[in-house]
């Protein structure tokens, strides 16, 4: 009976890293993955070119019931850790911005690497198109699965979060994790877009397609970046950003014109000069499909000049602009969502070694845990960090 020093559940960002890193130090490894092929999730990242890390990514941009969690494995394999493994295969790469590294050519780039550097030792075997059933432990672990029983003295969890079920994402890691007597925090989708009310903008869809700059703000965190109005409420990164921050029933502020305090230029133009409509004033400011709708909402006559408006309406309007305060319906769920926020709770996990403190030589690392990275290559960051803290911690 062959026992593998470790068997790793998922070939996705996480797996494959760890594959690679625990193979090179002299581990014997299986790596089991139940798609046909390995890292379809970072095939299809970053629109195809995957944002593979963020040059400037600290704890702060990760959000966790256990804040503190990331920050051992995050400053022992740092994004430049990543780039100088990027240039070692020579994959052309450029920021696109906000230190978001992105390929040049394609994620396959990212992928090819991973593989190459699994299999540079020889030591690693990956098996494609095998789900994993079941794990138990006595001696050793028992790896049930589609294609037989399979045995190791470790096993590592990375087995993702529940975004993306047409990937196969499913919640087999956290039924192990809840088997093995670890807590789970709640999950729910995260870097989603929201949908809206017909009560909270009517006929919204109208807008479709329609995206300018805005300042989006709930739960004391703050983007300042482009939003887009869908056919079902709204997108783009500055919600996917604020959506890791936003629970159902949570508020949203959206200044939709952060550039100008509204209530200060109306008052100033109705001094100086209140013969300009309303209406010829926002098109200066904002796409024609947005001043048309919010004035047809919230003026009745759009025509009217800025000095026939009285004081509380100015205001009123300057606030519905600078400040749209309203309560997402929800979120277009696992479908749409890039990740999942909650997972295998941190408290009961090495921030070490991502070794469980409850079982000897069970491991998660990677999306399944309770820690989740803002949009713009932080999560890949925290797959690659935690897949490095598991081997960097390996002696054989
Ligand atoms: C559309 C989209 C775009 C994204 N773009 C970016 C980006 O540009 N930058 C960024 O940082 N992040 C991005 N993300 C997030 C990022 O892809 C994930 O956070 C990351 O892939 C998580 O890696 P992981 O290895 O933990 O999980 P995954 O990549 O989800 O891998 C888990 C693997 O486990 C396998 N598996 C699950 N259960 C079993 C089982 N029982 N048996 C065998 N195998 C199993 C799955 O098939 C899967 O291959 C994006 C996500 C999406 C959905």
């Amino acid at each position: 009976m062959k026992v593998y020093d470790h068997i790793i559940v998922g070939a996705g960002a996480a797996g494959l890293m760890a594959t690679a890193l625990l193979s090179q130090k002299g581990a014997t490894v299986l790596l089991l993955e139940q798609n046909k092929s390995v890292g379809r999730k970072i095939l299809i990242s970053g629109g195809g070119k995957c944002n593979f890390t963020n040059t400037d990514a600290t704890p702060s941009n990760y959000k966790s019931s256990n804040q503190h969690f990331s920050k051992s494995s995050l400053a022992r394999y740092s994004p430049w850790d990543f780039i100088d493994l990027v240039l070692k295969h020579d994959i052309p790469y450029y920021e696109k911005k906000l230190g978001q590294l992105f390929c040049e050519k394609s994620a396959k780039d990212i992928v090819e690497m991973l593989v190459k550097e699994c299999r540079s030792s020889g030591k690693a075997t990956i098996k494609t198109g095998i789900k994993v059933n079941g794990i138990d432990k006595e001696e050793q672990f028992l790896v049930s699965t589609t294609a037989g029983d399979f045995y190791a003295h470790n096993v590592v969890i990375a087995t993702g979060g529940l975004s993306i079920p047409s990937l196969g994402a499913n919640d087999f890691g956290y039924k192990i994790a809840k088997k093995f007597g670890h807590r789970l925090i709640e999950t729910r989708p995260a870097l989603v877009p929201f949908t809206l009310d017909e009560r909270t903008l009517p006929e919204f869809a109208e807008l479709s397609g329609v995206s300018l700059e805005a300042k989006i703000s709930c739960n004391n965190t703050v983007f300042d970046e482009n939003i887009l109005f869908t056919h079902k409420g709204l997108s783009g990164p500055g919600i996917l950003q604020i959506s890791l921050h936003w629970h159902p029933g949570d508020e949203v502020t959206i200044n939709l014109l952060p550039q100008l305090n509204l209530s200060e230029e109306f008052q100033r133009l109705k001094k100086r000069n209140g013969n300009i409509t309303v209406e010829s004033f926002l098109r200066k400011h904002l796409p024609d499909r947005l001043v048309k709708k919010w004035l047809d909402i919230n003026l009745q006559d759009p025509s009217i000049y800025i000095a026939n408006l009285t004081n509380v309406e100015l205001e009123s309007l300057a606030k519905s602009l600078n400040a749209w305060t309203f309560i997402p319906k929800g979120t277009e769920g696992y479908r749409k969502a890039e990740v999942t926020a909650g997972g295998v709770s941190c408290d009961q996990v090495s921030s070490k070694t991502m070794e469980s403190q409850i079982v000897s030589g069970l491991y998660f690392i990677g999306e399944v845990l309770d820690v989740t990275g803002w949009l713009g290559g932080f999560n890949f960051q925290w797959a690659w960090a935690s897949a490095h803290a598991v081997a960097q911690n390996y002696s054989k």
